[in-house]
């Protein structure tokens, strides 16, 4: 058969500018394209036609040669692999030339893409030592899984299972609405791209059926609320797809003395009158043990101390935080009558002495008569 002039193809004349072009070779390819023609040949070849032309005279040098040489120019193949058009199929000649189809055809991808099951979320709650220290966990969860019986087939037997023909596989269908292409999932199959003559008797053709399932799960040390840990195709099973991912997703328990903030923790630490007064060395608890915390004389409420990498180190990163430690002085209660004595006493002095041993006390005061 001989091929016809590119410009006749296009229905252009041979001064046609780019944009004239562009436009013909667009209404040609909407016209022609496979998804509005199923089953028709002709159109097939129409469209793989068009695409070849506008391949050419869009393409400045390769318009020239063709102008000067005509078909003969690009004989023996141009494009590298393969040479010509005769292998391309019309998903080629889409992904090439799909951005000048603009929206009206979704901007050009096909719906070829492989179905993925939805990926899934599992909410761990973890204490503040295993989420800073990393831990190993085993849960369970019921999710759907590739049946037993048909391995996931969804038929008695594989040979039962045959490509629908209303959509050709691809479990969408194209209807025109107007000046619009309206995307559809194919009634006959349902979206599904196959029909199931023979369905199994346990999924009933889904090929896929809860299931209880065991995992064992590594989180790594230095997790916090909200991070989450990735296990790739541990989500929903699909028949005919991609299984989607779990992810476990990290809360952690309030903690009965620590509150942690990135990479610092911060403690409350209750300190007696008299050891804030005189300063003492007291131990407190970390995550690791015990450390040694020197109250100075004179210390007073919300004063905050730091202890250097005694904190956490974050999941993604090399620097240990700080143990932040808020001195809470406490007011004694229940007190026996010695200890009432000696705070009488104590009392006396300090009226005695003006405030200057409560220099809050004293400026609050100081202000409030001036
Ligand atoms: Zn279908
Ligand atoms: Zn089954």
């Amino acid at each position: 058969m001989a091929k016809r002039d590119y410009y006749e193809v296009l229905g252009v004349s041979k001064t046609a500018s780019d944009d004239e072009i562009k436009k013909a070779y667009r209404k040609l390819a909407m016209k022609y394209h496979p998804d509005r023609n199923p089953d028709n040949a002709e159109a097939e070849e129409k469209f793989k036609e068009a695409a070849e032309a506008y391949e050419v005279l869009s393409d400045e040098e390769k318009r020239s040669m063709y102008d000067r040489a005509g078909h003969s120019a690009f004989e023996g193949g141009f494009g590298g692999a393969g040479g010509g058009f005769g292998g391309f199929s019309a998903e080629d000649i889409f992904s090439q030339f799909g951005d000048i189809f603009g929206g009206a055809f979704g901007g050009g991808g096909r719906q070829q893409r492989q179905r993925r099951g939805s990926d899934l979320r599992y909410v761990m709650e973890l204490t503040l030592e295993e989420a800073v220290k990393g831990v190993k966990k085993t849960i369970t969860f019921t999710a759907p899984a590739p049946c037993e019986t048909c391995d996931g087939k969804g038929s008695k037997n594989p040979n039962d299972v045959e490509t629908c023909r209303t959509c050709h596989g691809a479990g969408q269908v194209r209807m025109q609405q107007g000046f619009f292409s309206v995307q559809q999932t194919c009634s006959t199959c349902r979206g599904q791209g196959k029909i199931i003559k023979n369905p199994c008797n346990s999924c009933h053709g889904s090929g896929v059926a809860d299931r209880q399932q065991t995992l064992e799960v590594t989180i790594p040390a230095g997790v916090d609320n909200g991070d989450r840990v990735r296990l790739t195709g541990k989500g929903e099973a699909i028949r005919d797809g991609q299984a989607g991912d779990l992810y476990v997703e990290v809360v952690v328990r309030e903690h009965e003395i620590f509150q942690r903030d990135g990479a610092d923790l911060y403690m409350d630490v209750p300190v007696s009158i008299a050891d804030a007064a005189l300063g003492k060395e007291i131990e407190i608890p970390t995550l690791d043990g015990r450390v040694s915390l020197k109250i100075p004389e004179g210390t007073q409420t919300g004063k905050l101390f730091r202890l250097r990498a005694k904190g956490v180190r974050p999941v993604r990163s090399s620097m240990v935080g700080d143990l932040l430690c808020r001195i809470v002085v406490e007011t004694p209660v229940n007190l026996n009558s010695r200890q009432r004595e000696l705070l009488k006493e104590l009392q006396a002095s300090f009226d005695g002495d003006g405030h200057a041993a409560s220099p809050k006390k004293k400026s609050f005061f100081d202000r409030l008569f001036d």
